[in-house]
């Protein structure tokens, strides 16, 4: 999806030039595109049409309440993984139904509340949680809907801290494990086994992981159906990556082709949803975030950058080295100079790329792609900053998602001692 192309030199999200909407709400901003959000959504979701399924949006890739609200409108369901994305979803009208809440650490309150809010599943990643669980919808007189989340052992082969499907992650249930699990809650009072769950890692950039993974479940599943357990839908998690810098990651046509491929193969029939949980393939590349040259500085032989956004504003670069693609809001001729792009922030991890060349000078704008997901959800208030605005463009018009944040109430709910 190309939702930001240039014309006549000068970078439109849609229909609508970026230095109009700075010229609206200023700098930092982030900048979605209504059609490459949905256009993503659909891509998924189109790719699992033959069979049954559901696509369950992963939140915390992106949790602004109008583009979650965006996507429940197509139906969308949604993977939380703490009680407050649960309230956002249900805040911007999504079907409480249709949730997933994943999470290694889920409190007794926010159990309550997802059992009474109705959600379809809670994916349990530990025999402890599954215990308190049981516990706190037997207090509520209730039986709550579960799926293991197995930790199947493969090896993403993505970047350490996003992968998670290794033995040695803290996350899931390990799958030699599951059966005696299974065996466990299906004489538990009060959760109902719906399901099985796996989340190997994030911006996973090949097919055969997904395929190692599900082929493993599948075992568990026949292994289960051998002890009388029946499950109604296997969730195979999120992970697609996308293209940050020239990756090949599979398309959603080619991931849903080889695991419907697989399961077509392996349950003879047997009739299984299954439950997707992108985040990053959705909101990624559907967004930018805008930023402001503020000065022009050279150390030695070194030139630096530095704009308005930061490391509180777009972590991904400090926190993962990750490569996000920098681009000019107006294009312009000549020689290039090669620049550390850098913010404000009081860190020198705190860059939003090395190296780039650029011609640029003091107040340009700049646009740091596919940012869509992981910025504004990972974004924080260090250094007492205000978090950006987020604005979602709609063909030729532009819609304020999120006001950008006042100084003052940075610190209105902080109290001095008497
Ligand atoms: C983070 C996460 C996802 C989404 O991952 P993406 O790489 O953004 O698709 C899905 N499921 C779980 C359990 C997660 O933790």
């Amino acid at each position: 999806m190309t939702c930001f192309t240039y014309r006549n030199g000068q970078l439109y999200a849609e229909d609508v030039a970026l230095q109009d909407i700075t010229r609206a709400h200023g700098t930092p901003c982030y900048v979605y595109s209504r059609a490459g959000l949905e256009a993503n959504w659909r891509a998924f979701d189109q790719a699992f049409a033959g069979h049954d399924h559901l696509v369950c949006f992963a939140v915390k890739a992106n949790s602004n309440l109008a583009v979650l609200n965006l996507l429940a409108r197509l139906g969308s369901g949604f993977d939380v993984v703490s009680g407050g994305e649960l309230e956002r979803v249900l805040a911007a009208g999504g079907d409480a139904r249709k949730v997933v809440f994943s999470g290694v650490g889920k409190r007794e309150d926010e159990m309550q509340r997802a059992i009474e809010a109705g959600i379809l599943c809670f994916n349990v990643e530990s025999e402890a949680e599954l215990q308190r669980l049981n516990r706190v919808a037997g207090k509520m007189r209730r039986r709550a809907p579960v799926a293991l989340r197995v930790n199947p052992d493969v090896d993403a082969r993505t970047h350490p801290y996003i992968s998670t499907g290794l033995s040695s992650s803290k996350f899931g249930i390990p799958i030699a494990d599951a059966p005696r699990l299974y065996a466990e809650a299906k004489i538990m009072a009060h959760v109902e086994i719906v399901g099985v769950d796996c989340h190997i890692g994030s911006q996973i950039t090949e097919v055969e992981p997904f395929v190692d993974a599900l082929s493993r479940v599948l075992d568990l599943v026949d292994e289960l159906s051998k002890q009388g357990i029946v499950l109604r839908h296997i969730d195979t998690g999120g992970g697609v990556g996308i293209a940050y810098r020239g990756e090949q990651p599979p398309t959603p046509e080619r991931y849903a082709a080889a695991l419907l491929d697989l399961v077509q193969r392996r349950l003879h029939g047997r009739a299984l949803t299954l439950l997707i949980e992108p985040g990053r393939a959705i909101a990624g590349d559907a967004g930018l975030l805008l930023t402001r040259v503020e000065y022009l500085k050279q150390i030695g032989a070194k030139h630096f950058a530095v704009v308005d956004a930061a490391m509180n504003d777009l972590m991904r670069p400090a926190l993962y080295d990750a490569y996000h693609a920098i681009q000019p809001v107006r294009q312009q001729s000549g020689a290039t100079e090669v620049y550390e792009v850098v913010g404000p922030v009081c860190e020198t991890s705190d860059f939003l790329g090395h190296e780039r060349a650029l011609r640029i000078a003091e107040g340009d704008l700049l646009a740091i792609m596919d940012a869509g997901a992981y910025g504004m959800s990972m974004s924080s208030n260090y250094n007492t900053r205000a978090r950006a605005a987020e604005v979602i463009v709609d063909g030729a018009k532009m819609h304020l998602a999120r006001e950008r944040e006042q100084i003052s109430a940075l610190f209105a709910s902080e109290r001095s001692l008497p």
